[in-house]
């Protein structure tokens, strides 16, 4: 069963969350969220989802970036983004280091902001230290845009969101079709629309 998503304006957003034991991980209660988190970000359908954004005050996130959700994005358009499909997973105590903090800028979008996308910067490279579902430690090292969701979640995990991190004069898109474009547009044209029309 899927759940409905917790919008900003709810203080469980800001708040830091706590830390799962391996007890905790392995009960069904944990093992049962895992579940409705996975089928919440189906549904939605997101790229990942932090336990708060379902209510739940715990270091917990399910990712996954499936390649139908970028059969409509040009090749190149997925290259400068380095977006290439990422299966299933569940992230659990996650430790986040920056490796490479050379920082990219495109326009990111999160559930609990439905509708709302700005640019935001992420470092291009990241070191995750976590558990599993199972409770076994795991090392994931991701660049491009899986390293960008590793940090938009770990932020969920620290009661930040990606609006924290963007300048304050970014656009804020709203409307679907700006969206759209947006999202699959080249770097350069997002640095030059910021240059020419937001920056000035
Ligand atoms: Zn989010």
């Amino acid at each position: 069963m899927h759940q409905t998503i917790v919008q900003l304006g709810e203080p469980i957003l800001r708040k830091q969350t706590k830390m799962l034991s391996i007890q905790e991980i392995e009960s069904k209660e944990v093992q049962d969220l895992i579940e409705t988190m996975k089928e919440t970000m189906r549904k939605a359908p997101g790229v990942g989802l932090a336990a708060p954004q379902i209510g739940k005050n715990l270091q917990l996130a399910v990712i996954e970036d499936r390649k139908e959700y970028t059969d409509h994005f040009p090749q190149h358009i997925l290259n400068e983004r380095q977006r290439v499909p990422v299966e299933f997973h569940v992230i659990i105590n996650p430790t986040l280091t920056i490796l490479d903090p050379t920082p990219l800028f495109f326009f990111e979008g999160c559930l609990s902001l439905a509708g709302i996308c700005r640019i935001t910067p992420r470092a291009n490279r990241v070191r995750v230290e976590c558990l599993d579902e199972n409770a076994n430690k795991k090392i994931i090292e991701a660049t491009g845009w899986y390293a960008r969701i590793l940090q938009h979640e770990i932020d969920h995990l620290n009661g930040k969101l990606f609006i924290d991190h963007a300048d304050q004069k970014t656009e804020i898109v709203l409307n679907e079709m700006t969206r759209k474009k947006w999202l699959q547009a080249s770097q350069k044209d997002i640095y030059e629309y910021y240059l020419e029309h937001v920056k000035k």
